[in-house]
């Protein structure tokens, strides 16, 4: 039997229609359309590909959106100039980093300079710690775009062993506290676990982050398991193509996510659905 598909284009589409909706609302209500400002150090091809992408998705909903584009050679006060100019500006509510940054600037320093409540990646320590805690605010927009899809199963997934393959701070570890606040038992797996294939066949739900062309083979899989491909690789042939070997582990799998159209379209989704709730927090602030 084949696993169903989640479709992440489908339900990303869902989730930007009710956003648009809620956009229509609050204009209606006299609230002004929330606000992105995107910031692209350097040209970086891939970068350029995901800022474009956000920016056309913020425009489709109505959202107000602006890109500051700076060069490669940006020292680091000036981008912390900007960061300060943007937390106070009052029609932004969300202010993303595109990263990688070039060498010369610190990330850490960078995102703890936005204002948490404009951290629409989720990426600051106060946002990271809300999620340790169990009290979240804007949460890191993959994981949360992963546990939407999840939900989307309709699976009472509470009690369930939860695999991640990755521990990275944007995907890995944020995926691991989400899974535990889903009250799942949760295994953290990463570049030197060993015994890798056998804590993954104990997954009923296996969320993989690596970073490598088909890694994760049908024989670790739990019959009826959700999979989850959070990679995006191209193989030899130059496709585009997840961490998960699709083709064999859909034969086993309960529920698989493609690549493309599974976890990519879902984490834009979330920079929506982020970019809107600090728009909230804003207008009750005001
Ligand atoms: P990363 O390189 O920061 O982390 C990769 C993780 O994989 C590390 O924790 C490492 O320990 C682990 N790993 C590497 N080799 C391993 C092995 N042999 N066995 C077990 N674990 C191993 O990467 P990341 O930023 O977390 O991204 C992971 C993948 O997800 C990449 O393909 C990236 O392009 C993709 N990604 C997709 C989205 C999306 O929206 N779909 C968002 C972010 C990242």
């Amino acid at each position: 039997m084949s696993a169903q598909i989640l479709d992440g284009k489908a339900i990303a589409f869902d989730i930007r229609q009710q956003i648009k909706h809620q956009v229509e609302k609050r204009g209606q209500n006299g609230k002004r359309p929330p606000g992105l400002a995107v910031i692209l150090v350097g040209d970086n091809p891939a970068s350029q590909v995901y800022v474009r992408n956000k920016r056309r998705a913020c425009e489709e909903v109505g959202f107000h959106s602006e890109l500051h584009q700076l060069s490669g050679d940006t020292p680091q006060q000036e981008l912390l100039d900007l960061i300060d100019h943007l937390n106070a500006q009052e029609n932004i509510d969300g202010i993303l980093v595109q990263l990688p940054l070039p060498r010369q600037i610190d990330e850490e320093a960078v995102i703890e300079r936005i204002l948490p409540t404009k951290d629409v990646d989720g990426f600051h320590p106060y946002n990271v710690g809300r999620l340790v805690l169990r009290m979240p605010l804007l949460r890191p927009c993959t994981p949360k775009g992963v546990m939407t899809l999840i939900e989307r199963t309709g699976e009472q997934i509470e009690g369930m062993d939860a695999v991640i393959i990755g521990q990275s701070n944007i995907v890995g570890r944020p995926m691991a506290l989400e899974l535990l606040a889903a009250r799942c038992t949760i295994t953290v797996c990463h570049s030197r676990t060993q015994y890798l294939p056998e804590k993954v066949r104990n997954a009923d739900i296996l969320v993989a982050a690596v970073g490598r062309p088909r890694f994760v083979q049908a024989e670790w899989i739990k019959k009826g398991a959700i999979v989850i491909d959070v990679g995006i690789n191209r193989d030899e042939d130059g496709k585009l193509v997840g961490d998960v070997d699709f083709d064999t582990v859909k034969d086993k799998a309960g529920w698989i996510t493609p690549v493309p159209g599974g976890v990519g379209p879902m984490t834009i989704a979330s920079l929506l659905e982020n970019t809107l709730q600090a728009a909230e927090l804003h207008s009750n602030q005001a």
